[in-house]
């Protein structure tokens, strides 16, 4: 099972429009510096889940023969425009799983299309989504309702928390118990600035907080992306800023 990160950029990306510093200049020229909105694919033998739905270009790479499910940390913009698109193909019902939010975004409720919202999820109870991997929905901090998603493989367990303004004992615990062997979790701001997302001196506590063994930071905005450019990670290699593409395998 492979997890690959198809959108590591806060919600103006990486370039930011009109913007011409060094980060946003570099992603201009190479491709691989680029930040595309929150996203993600668990690729499984049983087909894939997009985890988090920003991009709206999903319809040109979201196969929709292998297409099993969407699944939804919540419903800001930035993690479900591409849906505003996909919910009027003509692939069959896509099932939607996510946090119970009264208001979704925008007119998705009111007209789904192909899109199934019927799957909400519960706070910390486990859901298996084919045979290979099951989730675990966190509550954690943000402006709206939103879960981080613990995502078991047979034998490894990944973490994503994007978006997220912190972590509540209770999910916190949960998260150590599961024992992961990878965090991906929002960094969006340089030390000491930003709300509702996390900044790098809350972020990087979080790889012992949480018992990892690997943290990737995601959600960049280019003011991080140019802190980083003069004061990199810790050099021991445990935290790491993920780029678009990177693929992680879960056993
Ligand atoms: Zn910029
Ligand atoms: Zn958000
Ligand atoms: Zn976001």
């Amino acid at each position: 099972m492979y997890i690959r990160l198809t959108g590591t950029g806060n919600a103006p990306q990486i370039p930011v429009y009109g913007c011409y510093c060094k980060s946003c200049s570099r992603a201009r020229v190479d491709e691989n510096y680029r930040r595309r909105p929150a996203s993600a694919e668990i690729q499984t033998s049983a087909g894939r889940f997009l985890l988090d739905a920003g991009r709206t270009d999903l319809a040109d790479w979201a196969d929709p023969k292998t297409l099993k499910g969407v699944i939804l940390t919540h419903y800001h913009m930035d993690h479900v425009a591409g849906l505003f698109h996909l919910r009027w193909g003509v692939a069959g019902s896509i099932p939607v799983f996510g946090p119970s939010d009264p208001n979704g975004c925008d007119d998705l409720y009111a007209h789904p299309g192909c899109l199934d919202f019927t799957h909400t999820l519960e706070p910390y109870r486990e859901r298996r989504l084919c045979e290979e991997m099951t989730i675990i929905p966190v509550p954690i901090k943000h402006s709206k309702m939103t879960f981080g998603y613990i995502i078991k493989g047979r034998r490894e367990v990944v973490v994503y928390l994007s978006d997220c303004d912190g972590i509540g004992p209770e999910s916190a615990s949960v998260i150590r118990e599961s024992m992961p062997k990878v965090v991906i979790v929002d960094c969006s701001f340089p030390p000491e600035v930003g709300r509702n997302h996390l900044s790098l001196d809350r972020a990087l506590p979080l790889l012992d907080e949480l018992g990892a063994q690997w943290l990737y930071l995601t959600h960049i905005g280019h003011d991080l992306e140019n802190y980083l450019l003069s004061h990199p990670l810790p050099e021991d290699g445990r935290i790491l800023l993920a780029r678009d593409g990177l693929t992680l395998n879960i056993d």
